[in-house]
């Protein structure tokens, strides 16, 4: 944990009133970050901090190893070179180097300044990136910290390279407090601090207003850096105020207190940015390779947008107790990501069809395919929701290069979360005639932890804890019994819910996709030149494959006698297998030995969602109600 904020909460919270009221007497100096980019082209920019009236003693300086909402070690120091320390009166100190993100200054005279240069290369919501086009600055990837002052204020100038000819200047977006020079910011504390990213380009800027049901009226500013057209741009201002009217409704209509009074989009869409999509607290990171121009991609974008946004209530205010205050300096270790991450992720869903921007054959199809990820994910017989959550650090933007077992012992808590969150928004449905929803668990959830814990820009002071979520469900509509069977058999246990009598009410129908196919499991199988289909993937435990002994990098050679050596020749293949018939199977394994086996192919168990109306049935007028009540605007 962070060193300064292991004392009691309450009492740091005191602590944290009283300097704001008594700043004009008792200001602590700021400390002060001077950024600035001599050549942006060769990836790199040089930082100078500034930490004045410091208490006597060693003044330990860090680059952090994490960035909130990331759960992987990162290790940012990595890119950190260059390195000069002085004291106030500019003579060189030689800090000690305790640990590889660590300078430990001593000898100073009140006054520590640190000057270095960092690379970035890497446009997403973790990284620092720099280059004649922009500055994408993620604060943790990006400025060093004293953990003696995380309490200090910050004031951060920017000093941008000349505008080229024919291109506009930088400006900055960020979530950062303004002042009266465009190019300086301030932030309360360091936890704000690091929490800001800011975008310096010649991006579009796009702005709306929206009032919530309580007046407040605040602006939303879409930063834009991409290769499109202005109108793009427009347009796809409109659809982000679309998602953000929907995304409101589900808290029943009130926003957050954005300390800023505003809320930022910054959307990097650009051919070498990263796909990511990275939440704050008053505003978003949103980085793509993909293009507004292009249909199939913008609505991805889109649902990142909803994603994103949603993130402004859960987890950035209603956010669990292990993950606040963040931990800049290891791996934060959460439970309940399959309730932040992963209710956050059904709601993507949900809102862009609620605003009209996905169709409800596209929302189904997505709905079906969590289910199936779930119902059929190998990682579902070993671990429940809860402990894929804990295993963040290992599988968030992580990177190993040794071969894991992801496919195997793993589901995205992203994915369970969202399959949780569409059982449990239609159980709540069910229960109550529509009156109670997952909407209103949400509204509950707010009303406890997320609305009263925003007292200070940065902290959440009242975060939750399991307990607080099972009595808020319980509250919301799901009364003790079912919540208590809720969370021991589907989130702390590992059965999935019954989805198909609770579709059924809003007129679905969840059915085998592929009635009496033969199925060999999820294997991926290419054809590389070489003889016979290579299964280039894990080999999902207990699938037919599996249990022939076929395993990762074998080469399938023939199936029922039918030599596979081509995609046409296995379709005819599979085609002529039936379920539950044993077929001869010749393979080589990884090693060269020719194996010839036996495959007992099942049916194929994956489901589909359709609309009772395409099987030849109607709708009832109950029916129609409830689907329009779940999945129509709720504005
Ligand atoms: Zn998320």
């Amino acid at each position: 944990m962070w060193p300064p904020m292991t004392a009691p909460r309450r009492v740091l919270l005191a602590i944290g009133i009283w300097l704001v009221l008594a700043a004009p007497a008792f200001a602590q100096a700021a400390v002060e970050y001077r950024v600035s980019f001599p050549a942006p082209e060769h990836r790199w920019m040089q930082v100078e901090v500034a930490f004045r009236d410091i208490p006597a003693g060693v003044l330990d300086v860090r680059m952090s190893r994490t960035s909130p909402g990331r759960y992987a070690l990162h290790e940012f120091a990595k890119n950190v070179f260059d390195v000069a320390v002085t004291n106030g009166a500019g003579a060189p100190l030689t800090p000690a180097r305790p640990n590889l993100h660590q300078w430990a200054v001593s000898g100073h005279d009140g006054t520590v300044v640190v000057r270095y240069r960092i690379f970035g290369d890497r446009t997403d919501g973790t990284y620092l990136s720099v280059d004649a086009e922009h500055a994408h600055v993620n604060m943790p990837a990006s400025l060093m910290w004293a953990r003696q002052l995380t309490a200090r204020p910050a004031r951060v100038t920017f000093v941008p390279p000349p505008a080229r000819p024919g291109r506009g200047a930088w400006r900055v977006a960020t979530q950062l407090f303004p002042t009266g020079d465009p190019y300086t910011f301030t932030a309360p504390n360091l936890a704000y601090l690091l929490d800001s990213p800011a975008e310096l380009s010649d991006f579009t800027l796009r702005t709306f207003r929206v009032t919530d049901a309580r007046g407040a009226s605040p602006e939303f500013r879409i930063a834009l850096h991409h290769d499109g057209t202005d109108a793009e741009a427009d347009a796809y201002a409109r659809d982000v105020e679309a998602i953000v009217r929907e995304a409101l409704a589900v808290f029943g209509g009130e926003f957050p207190a954005f300390e800023t009074g505003t809320y930022t989009f910054i959307a990097d869409y650009l051919p070498w940015a990263s796909g990511d999509g990275m939440e704050h607290r008053n505003s978003t990171i949103l980085t793509s390779a993909g293009a507004l121009r292009n249909p199939a991609q913008r609505i991805g974008l889109l649902g990142t947008v909803a994603h994103e946004f949603v993130h402004a209530w859960n987890v950035e205010r209603i956010r669990p107790h292990s993950l606040e205050p963040f931990d800049f300096e290891d791996a934060s270790v959460s439970g309940e990501l399959w309730f932040g991450e992963g209710f956050t992720s059904y709601y993507d869903d949900l809102i862009l069809h609620r605003a009209g921007l996905a169709s409800l054959d596209a929302t189904l199809a997505s709905f079906a395919a969590t289910i199936n990820a779930v119902q059929l994910g190998p990682g579902r017989q070993i671990r429940s929701a809860e402990e894929m959550s804990q295993l963040a650090a290992f599988v968030d933007a992580a990177v190993s290069i040794d071969r894991t077992a992801w496919p195997n012992t793993f589901i995205s808590y992203y994915t369970w979360g969202a399959a949780l969150g569409l059982g449990l928004d239609l159980e709540l449905r069910r229960q109550w005639n529509s009156v109670a929803s997952l909407d209103t668990f949400m509204q509950a959830m707010w009303a406890a932890f997320g609305r009263p814990g925003q007292q200070t820009p940065g902290v959440v002071s009242t975060p939750f804890t399991v307990a607080g979520l099972m009595s808020e469900l319980s509250e919301a509509g799901g009364g003790r019994a079912f919540t208590q069977a809720f969370f021991s058999r589907y989130v702390q246990g590992r059965e999935v819910m019954d989805y198909a009598p609770l579709l059924a009410r809003a007129g679905l129908v969840m059915r085998p996709r592929a009635t009496g196919q033969a199925w060999l499991g999820a294997v991926p199988l290419t054809f590389t030149g070489g003889a016979g289909a290579l299964v280039s993937g894990l080999v999902p435990f207990d699938s037919p494959l599996y249990q022939a002994g076929v395993a990762f990098e074998d080469r399938l050679l023939a199936i029922d006698g039918i030599e596979v050596a081509s995609q046409a020749a296995l379709d005819e293949a599979l085609g002529r297998l039936a379920p539950g018939r044993a077929v001869p199977l010749r393979f080589v394994r990884r090693g060269g030995e020719i194996v010839a086996g036996t495959l007992v192919p099942i049916e194929d168990p994956r489901i589909e969602i359709v609309t009772l109306e395409s099987t030849g049935g109607a709708p009832s007028p109950a029916q129609q109600r409830f689907r329009g009540e779940w999945l129509g605007t709720r504005q």
